[in-house]
């Protein structure tokens, strides 16, 4: 259809019309535009060229990819070799919308890409991959040589405004140029990869959303997601700069667990930080979006049950009986920790070891098993990894990422209601969806 120098419009039933373009007109006609230059727009984009179709790719910043480019400490944790099932999970409710998407294209699928495209990767611990240069800005400039190679119109400083439509079917973008200009692209399909609302310095800053809502879809409310936690007294401050590797962390909402894991995390001038506490943090704004109470207890000591801490306890008293109180703790705490330790267990350091009571080691054993801050809040979408919420995937077929409410309109990537956890499953999450509405908008403007 766009091929050709005339557009179809219905009037009304059964009445038509036949537009005929100029020559200008027909540069702006395309069979499929992504919107966003992002992992998922710049997957969606060459795989929509690879299929035969004319494609357009729409970037509001002066280069696409910004966010790709700062994953993983400018790393890029690409993906996850765990299997199908440990990896949805790592989605919460909403991971079974992406089930079709990975079943197309996956972890392995990924990493064969990437080496096409001349992408090393390697696979580090807990399964993580990376490009084996470690360096993101490679993934980036590589998916944009494919991208361009491909067939991809690439079209920078573009920032889509309106979606147009014609009878609840979107027929192309709107771009604005400033307050009063603007200009049209038409398309047989338009692919929503837009990103979600965290960082928005990269350019991902929320504009899909309002795009998605302009033609009738239900946005689940954008929340901060993967992002640090802000603790209610000065404890986080005095430990700022601290990181705790192998401690288990709870989160209890309402007093009630509602997730636990066990690995690292650090102690910030506002708060708690670190990858198990990004992890749970979802939960724990959502927790505080429901005026509920919010606790994280860590667990300093997860090797050792009760039994065995009091026994490890009593030991090191009966050996080095004559010692501080302080002295004894370095065996057991960081450094840095120790002060915190007196004042909250409530035992002074220069109390001798063999002083100390049966009630005050059961407290110093209570403490270092659950060792609590009180959440009063989450820092803002600016540091926060990722965006809960978004498009919500009821209206969304999983088989394509088509709207179910707007023929021709397709959404990929964090737009779309769903998050996962760190350890590269976002990205993969992108990717996965971006290559399934890539192909599918291509088949279907092919198909007519
Ligand atoms: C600091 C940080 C580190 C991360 N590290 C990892 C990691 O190591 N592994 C992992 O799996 N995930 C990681 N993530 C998450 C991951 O980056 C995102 O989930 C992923 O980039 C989402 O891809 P996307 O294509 O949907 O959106 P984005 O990559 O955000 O791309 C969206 C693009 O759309 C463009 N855009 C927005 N609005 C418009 C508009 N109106 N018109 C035109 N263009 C527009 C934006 O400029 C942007 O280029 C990290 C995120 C952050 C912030």
């Amino acid at each position: 259809m766009p091929h050709v120098n005339a557009r179809v419009c219905s009037l009304n039933r059964g009445r038509y019309i036949v537009l005929f373009l100029s020559v200008e007109k027909l540069k702006d006609n395309y069979q499929v535009i992504v919107i966003g230059g992002g992992a998922a727009g710049l997957m969606a984009a060459g795989q929509a060229a690879l299929s035969g179709a004319r494609t357009l790719l729409l970037e509001k910043m002066p280069q696409p990819g910004r966010k790709v480019r700062i994953t993983g400490k400018g790393r890029c944790n690409l993906t996850n070799v765990c299997e199908l099932a440990a990896f949805i999970a790592r989605f919460g409710p909403n991971g079974r919308f992406l089930r079709q998407a990975f079943g197309k294209f996956f972890s392995h699928d990924l990493v064969a890409f990437l080496g096409e495209i001349g992408v090393e990767t390697i696979t580090e611990r807990g399964g993580r991959v990376f490009p084996a240069t470690e360096l993101a800005g490679d993934v980036v400039d590589a998916m944009l040589k494919w991208v361009t190679e491909s067939g991809v119109h690439l079209h920078e400083r573009s920032k889509v405004t309106r979606l147009p439509t014609d009878e609840n079917r979107v027929v192309g973008v709107e771009l604005s140029q400033g307050k009063s200009d603007s200009r049209q692209f038409y398309a047989d399909t338009v692919i929503v990869a837009t990103g979600g609302a965290s960082y928005p310095a990269t350019g991902s800053s929320g504009d899909g959303y309002r795009l998605a809502e302009q033609v009738g879809h239900h946005v689940i409310e954008a929340r901060p997601a993967l992002v640090p936690l802000e603790t209610s007294d000065n404890t986080a401050e005095r430990l700022q700069g601290l990181a705790l590797k192998n401690v288990a962390v709870r989160l209890l909402v309402n007093g009630r667990k509602q997730y636990d894991e066990t690995g690292e995390m650090m102690f910030t001038h506002f708060g708690l930080s670190g990858p198990i506490i990004l992890t749970l943090s979802r939960r724990a704004v959502d927790g505080l979006r429901e005026n509920h109470t919010v606790v994280v207890s860590i667990d300093l000591k997860p090797a050792l049950d009760e039994r065995k801490l009091d026994a490890r306890l009593l030991r090191d008293i009966q050996t080095h009986g004559r010692r501080q109180f302080l002295s004894l703790l370095k065996g057991l705490l960081p450094v840095k920790l120790i002060p915190v330790c007196t004042d909250l267990v409530g035992i002074s350091g220069d109390k001798p070891a063999n002083q100390i009571s049966a009630e005050e080691r059961k407290r110093l054993r209570a403490w270092l098993k659950d060792f609590r801050f009180t959440v009063t809040g989450h820092r803002p979408f600016a540091e926060a990894i990722i965006t809960a919420g978004g498009v919500s995937t009821k209206e969304i077929d999983p088989r394509t990422m088509a709207s179910r409410l707007v023929p021709g309109l397709y959404f990929a990537g964090e737009v779309i209601d769903i998050d996962g956890d760190t350890g590269g499953y976002n990205l993969q999450a992108a990717f996965s969806t971006g290559w399934l509405a890539g192909n599918a908008a291509a088949k279907q403007a092919l198909a007519g």
